[in-house]
């Protein structure tokens, strides 16, 4: 077991290819693997291993917890991309099927903060009315069908840069208790995790593309994130920017790493102007879509910008 947040670890099965009767000077040809798996990455609850092998191989990906193992494939490209959950057992155990190859990684634990949010305006937080119920199911069922669309690309091999320049005012993972009342008087509370990495930025601040990647959704206008763009990254990754107050691409957009979305705003339901970067990291070999989780960004600006 290889226990750093750095993570690197390879295994291969090789072996040496039979005489092939060539001619006395001709080169020697190193023989290909017949299996391997080679991760990478950031092994800390929140973060992601990136794999390489050869393409259609499968991983089964087993964590220590006993928690359900998932399968994923990689790619035609040679990699795939592995998300650890935020509350993931302290190991993850990557086996080559069909071999008996397997690596195993020693998860770093995470400490999130549990807060209490006082004096909130219950109506920013929740739907009530049913106009706002109506536009909130409208706001879902978008992005369920974003979420849905797959595209390639590099997906984190080539690195994250940060999308807005401004200073970080709320981390990923922390759980949120809000307790307030409604302008109807009534008492509300509520509790959510937050998913993203909050940079404190003031409205028409650009934003820009951590990755290249794919638009699968750019809506001005949905109930809780106000003015947002899905940016695919490929391997299943999929970037999401909340409360923008323009929106500047188009889903079917290819966009490269730096190139502008828009600009940061206050739209849907917000305390204030910031941007919210989430990262929500899907497994492209499954049909199950609730198997698929946030993963913490600010790990994903940690990440080596090439494989190994
Ligand atoms: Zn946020």
């Amino acid at each position: 077991m290889i226990g750093m947040r750095r993570f690197w670890a390879i295994a291969l099965m090789t072996t040496a290819l039979p005489g092939h009767g060539l001619a006395e000077n001709a080169e020697t040809v190193a023989a290909p693997p017949l299996a391997y798996v080679d991760c990478s990455g950031i092994a800390k609850q929140g973060g992601l291993l990136l794999c390489t092998g050869l393409p259609g191989s499968v991983l089964n990906v087993s964590p220590s917890d006993g928690k359900q193992a998932r399968s994923v494939t990689i790619g035609e490209n040679g990699h795939v991309a592995i998300g650890i959950r935020q509350h993931e057992g302290d190991a993850l155990t990557i086996a080559l099927q069909d071999t008996s190859l397997s690596l195993t990684a020693s998860i770093e634990p995470r400490e999130d903060p549990y807060r209490v949010i006082e004096g909130f305006d219950c109506d920013k937080v929740d739907a009530r009315t049913q106009a706002q119920k109506d536009h909130a199911g409208r706001s879902w069922v978008k992005k369920q069908a974003a979420f849905k669309r797959f595209e390639t690309g590099p997906g984190a091999t080539t690195g994250f840069i940060l999308p807005a320049e401004g200073p970080p005012s709320s981390p990923f993972g922390p759980t949120r208790k809000y307790i307030g009342v409604g302008k109807d008087g009534e008492p509300c509370e509520k509790t959510s995790i937050h998913r993203g990495f909050d940079l404190a930025v003031p409205v028409g601040t650009e934003i820009v593309a951590p990755a290249d990647g794919i638009v699968t959704l750019g809506d001005e206008d949905l109930y809780y994130e106000g003015g947002t763009v899905f940016l695919d990254h490929g391997d299943g990754l999929v970037s999401v920017f909340m409360h923008m107050s323009v929106v500047d691409v188009e889903v079917g957009q290819n966009v490269r790493v730096g190139e502008r979305l828009g600009a940061s705003g206050n739209t849907g339901r917000t305390t204030g102007p910031h941007l919210h970067w989430a990262v929500k990291w899907r497994n492209p070999s499954s049909e199950d879509r609730r198997g698929d989780f946030y993963i913490d960004p600010a790990l994903l600006l940690e990440l080596e910008p090439q494989l190994r």
